[in-house]
């Protein structure tokens, strides 16, 4: 069998792609090395944040609306929720003085997307939001863009229903067989795992963390993988931290690692609030990257980003999971036709912020490969920028 598509990789982008091919009426094969969702990628952890003002560019408004409209339909069809429209606080220090963000101040910039795309938000005071969130350690130095209709998605659970409905219309999914190879040739492509050899007329590559692999040495080199950790703290009063009370908080200091991202709980607080920040200064191997998470690196953690920040949390920490972040040297995407086969579309949207695009990007990286180009343009994240 000749197959339309085969997807490589089924995480967040390979598993919409599989969905969006597959409900076109192609022959679909998607691939992966392990048994997708799991935790060894960039696509775990429960919650990944969302926003339709991405002060990342302009460029991706199209995709992050048209994914949260995918979101919505996966949900209609699985009853299963994806997106939990809570709101979102992206806070920022006054100063447009940011010397690691070239965009200054990221609050007022977002707000000012928001503006120009008639997206409802409000730039409210720090001391407005202590007032709605006492568990929020806010001082008059800094203020908070807010957006109702952002919130947190379930990266899991999107993964599993797009597989799911895939697979109902037809999708053949091969779980934990390596993909070894790609050979594209002009009249077609072989790809070959570590239990057979498939052929298919397109390849998408969505390999995350292991893209390099599938690519030539000088488009390997803008590529930097870096080891993240998510950590969940017990919270002595959880319903301060329940989806109902407590919106997505993005805060941004005064340095690139004051970042923190706390997230709201969805259980009823049974597994803890949800917290990160980011590092940039260790890259990794995604097969030799040190899973566990020590308990100094959670000491620090605790000590330095969860205490001085947020209120009503103890320093248990009930849970800590590493994840993978595969950064492109100007932090923007990378979706393009492979440089040497016109047969194979790679894309490698992480950079730390490509899961509220994921859905988008699968439907548009499906039309690409059946019909020769997608509706959103994608040019912005094309190969040539870097060659
Ligand atoms: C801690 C953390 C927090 C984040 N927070 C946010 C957020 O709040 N908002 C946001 O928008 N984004 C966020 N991101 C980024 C977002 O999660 C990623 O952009 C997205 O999940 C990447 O998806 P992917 O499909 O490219 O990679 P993955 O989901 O990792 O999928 C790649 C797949 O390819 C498979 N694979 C690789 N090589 C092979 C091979 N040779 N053969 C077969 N299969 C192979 C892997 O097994 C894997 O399943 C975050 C990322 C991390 C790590």
């Amino acid at each position: 069998m000749v197959y339309d598509v085969i997807v490589v990789g089924l995480g967040a982008m390979g598993s919409a792609a599989v969905y969006q091919a597959a409900r076109r009426g192609a022959k679909v094969l998607g691939i992966d090395q392990f048994d997708p969702p799991h935790r060894m990628g960039s696509t775990h952890g429960e919650s990944r944040l969302t926003r339709m003002a991405v002060g990342e560019g302009d460029e991706y408004i199209p995709l992050v609306r048209r994914t949260h409209e995918i979101w919505r339909e996966l949900e209609a069809e699985t009853g299963d929720r994806v997106l939990h429209d809570c709101g979102v606080y992206v806070v920022s220090p006054k100063t447009a003085s940011l010397g690691w963000r070239e965009d200054g101040n990221f609050a007022e910039e977002t707000a000012n997307l928001a503006v120009k795309y008639g997206i409802e938000h409000e730039l409210i005071s720090a001391a407005e939001v202590r007032r709605r969130h006492p568990v929020i350690r806010l001082d008059d130095g800094s203020h908070a863009y807010f957006e109702p209709s952002g919130g947190i998605v379930d990266p899991e659970g999107a993964i599993r229903s797009q597989l799911h409905l895939g697979k109902a219309f037809g999708a053949q999914v091969r779980a934990n067989e390596p993909v070894l190879n790609i050979d594209a040739r002009p009249d077609g492509v072989t790809v070959t795992t570590s239990l057979g050899q498939y052929d298919a007329g397109q390849v998408v590559v969505t390999a995350g963390a292991w893209v390099k692999r599938f690519l030539p040495v000088e488009y390997q080199r803008p590529l930097t993988v870096y080891r993240q950790v998510m950590y969940w703290f017990e919270a002595e009063e959880p319903e301060h931290f329940g989806i109902d009370r407590f919106p997505m908080l993005m805060w941004i200091g005064e340095k690139q690692s004051d970042i923190l991202g706390a997230f709201p709980n969805v259980d009823g607080g049974q597994k803890g609030v949800k917290l990160l920040t980011e590092q940039f200064v260790e890259s990794c191997d995604p097969d030799e990257v040190k899973r566990e998470v020590s308990a100094d690196e959670i000491a620090y953690f605790a000590e330095h980003y969860a205490a001085k920040r947020l209120n009503g949390l103890t320093n248990r920490c009930l849970d800590a999971q590493a994840c993978l972040y595969t950064m492109t040297a100007d932090s923007h995407f990378l979706i393009d036709r492979h440089p040497e086969n016109e047969r194979v579309l790679v894309a490698s949207p992480c950079s730390g912020h490509g899961f509220k695009h994921s859905a988008a990007i699968g439907e548009s990286l499906a039309q690409w490969a059946l019909d020769g180009k997608s509706e959103i343009d994608m040019s912005r994240f094309s190969f040539g920028r870097f060659g």
